[in-house]
């Protein structure tokens, strides 16, 4: 039925609204950034630490900004005259990245907070936190044929360290700044997003875009060897760009969602080894596997419960992971040759 179906950005904006979007340099900030602008909204601003020559993607006619938003000055910047703000901006990587560097990504507590009370000063009318899979309670993900988490499964807290925990705290001071303060926040638990434009070398990378890389070098030196980390049975679900893209769009413009922390990932659930086997159908070549069990691994196995999305917003990311995979596989190799002859690309 039209009355229920959920809204979109065009629904509740004028399409000359400010919207403000932090980490646009990244991976899933940038391709939101597209998005909008493909959905013809005039005034974006990203903003992002790093330099421009490193951002993923630039969308032209969009107001580029360098700051760091984890200082309040640069936030009040940021936000200024923003309708709605989508703070994306967070230090993270893969596995790899969030074990060894768990004080940089408690860190990122500073990115929120002052990013929320700037948004609220400007006068925004809503404001986007991503939440992260990772705040979950990790004694319900030691084994692998885990039960698909839902939202109530964050608590009792304990959360992933680090990372996780700041999640869980943003999230918090995101449902207070709506219940004291009144602003619309929308708080989405992302799980594993992959996708061409993200991170595929250099130790942020997660495991679809680390594992494709890893069978297109394999193919290119002759040499058939992939390592992976672990011992290839720890499980997970992924969800392709455009579903997060989509579902991004919905959460935030969903007023039953105010201040509730929602699930927003695939319930495609595969191994580390099935999701290789994907790979290695896409390649259409085999390789050799060997398992480094010393290697970050992460919890046992994760999957999202989409009871809860599907119920509210009759909607779940369905974009199946072979199909992803493919578009994302096609991608890093381009990036890999354009690399491999000297061309400058985006890690
Ligand atoms: P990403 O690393 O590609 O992008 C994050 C961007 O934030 C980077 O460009 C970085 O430079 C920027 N940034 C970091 N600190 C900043 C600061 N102080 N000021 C300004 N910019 C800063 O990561 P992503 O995969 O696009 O993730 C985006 C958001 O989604 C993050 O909050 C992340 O925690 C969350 N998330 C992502 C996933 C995933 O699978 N990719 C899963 C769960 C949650």
């Amino acid at each position: 039925m039209a009355e229920n179906k959920p809204k979109r950005i065009e629904d509740l904006r004028k399409k000359d609204d400010l919207l403000v979007v932090t980490g646009a340099g990244g991976f899933i900030a940038g391709s939101l950034v597209r998005y909008f602008h493909d959905k013809g909204f005039s005034r974006i601003r990203a903003v992002d630490k790093k330099s421009f020559d490193e951002w993923y993607q630039r969308t032209p006619g969009v107001e580029s900004l360098r700051l760091d938003v984890s200082f309040r000055d640069n936030c009040v910047k940021a936000c200024e005259g923003a309708a709605e703000v989508y703070n994306l901006a967070a230090d993270m990587g893969g596995m790899g990245f969030i074990e060894r560097f768990r004080v940089e990504c408690l860190r990122s507590v500073l990115i929120n907070t002052h990013m929320i009370e700037a948004a609220q000063k400007a006068g925004a009318d809503r404001y986007f936190f991503s939440s992260s899979a990772c705040a979950y309670n990790i004694d319900l993900q030691k084994d692998t044929r885990c039960l698909a988490l839902k939202e109530s499964d964050a608590y009792p807290a304990n959360a992933e360290r680090g990372y996780g925990w700041e999640k869980l705290f943003s999230e918090i001071v995101c449902q207070e700044y709506w219940a004291e303060r009144g602003l619309k926040t929308a708080i989405a638990r992302f799980h594993n997003v992959y996708g061409p434009n993200g991170t595929w070398d250099g130790g942020r990378e997660k495991a679809p875009a680390a594992l494709s890389r890893k069978v297109i070098e394999a193919k290119d030196n002759g040499s058939c060897a992939v390592e992976i980390w672990g011992d290839g049975t720890r499980t997970r679900s992924f969800m392709y760009i455009d579903d997060c893209l989509n579902g991004i769009d919905m959460i935030m413009h969903c007023d039953e969602l105010v201040a509730s922390p929602i699930n927003l990932g695939s319930s495609e659930l595969v191994s580390v080894n099935e999701l290789l086997d994907i790979i290695e159908g896409i390649a259409g070549f085999k390789v050799k596997r060997s398992y480094d069990l010393s290697a970050p691994k992460g919890v046992g196995g994760r999957n999202s419960d989409n009871t809860m999305i599907k119920r509210i917003l009759g909607w779940e990311p369905s974009t199946p992971l072979r199909a992803g995979m493919a578009k994302t596989y096609a991608w890093i190799a381009e990036q890999y040759a354009l690399r491999k002859v000297g061309k400058k690309v985006v890690l």
